[in-house]
């Protein structure tokens, strides 16, 4: 994979705010945050997306994440927020590494704008989708 900004940071090329870091993991804030407190966690792995993960880099996102949320929840006294993954240049991904944004949610409007557009499940056709999904998965 190409390398990124994010490469750059693991690498010290470019300084960061980290917040966190271990052998799989790192944290920093976000340059241009949508709130006070947005971080990013990454893996140290180059994976563009998710689905590229391995499963030891998966495993240790996952266990950071919520250690990362509570920190950077007690930090800023948010009283909400957001977690969000963009894969993909069409689904908002600019930065081709995996990351998750950690975004405080005030009451001063800062933070993640969502416009959900919600549609109505077929019983029939998600029931063929859903084990469609299921037997694919590896
Ligand atoms: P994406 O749209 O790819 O999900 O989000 C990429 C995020 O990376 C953006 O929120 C952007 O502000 C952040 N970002 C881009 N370049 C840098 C950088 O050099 N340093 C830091 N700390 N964050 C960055």
């Amino acid at each position: 994979m190409a390398l990124t900004i994010f490469s750059k940071i693991l690498s010290g090329e470019i300084p960061c705010h980290k917040v966190y870091e271990d052998d799989r993991v790192l944290s920093f804030l976000d340059i241009f945050p949508l709130s006070r407190g947005h971080t990013l966690v990454i893996p140290k792995a180059p994976a563009v997306t998710i689905d590229q993960l391995p499963d030891e880099d998966a495993a240790a996102i996952g266990l950071a994440l919520p250690r990362i949320c509570r920190a950077v929840l007690a930090a800023t006294q948010a009283p909400a927020y957001n977690l969000l993954q963009n894969n993909g240049q069409l689904a908002h991904q600019a930065v081709l590494h995996v990351h998750f944004h950690i975004i405080p949610r005030f009451d001063d409007g800062s933070g993640l704008g969502i416009h959900w557009r919600p549609g109505k499940l077929d019983p029939a056709a998600g029931a063929a989708l859903a084990a469609d999904i299921a037997a694919r998965l590896d």
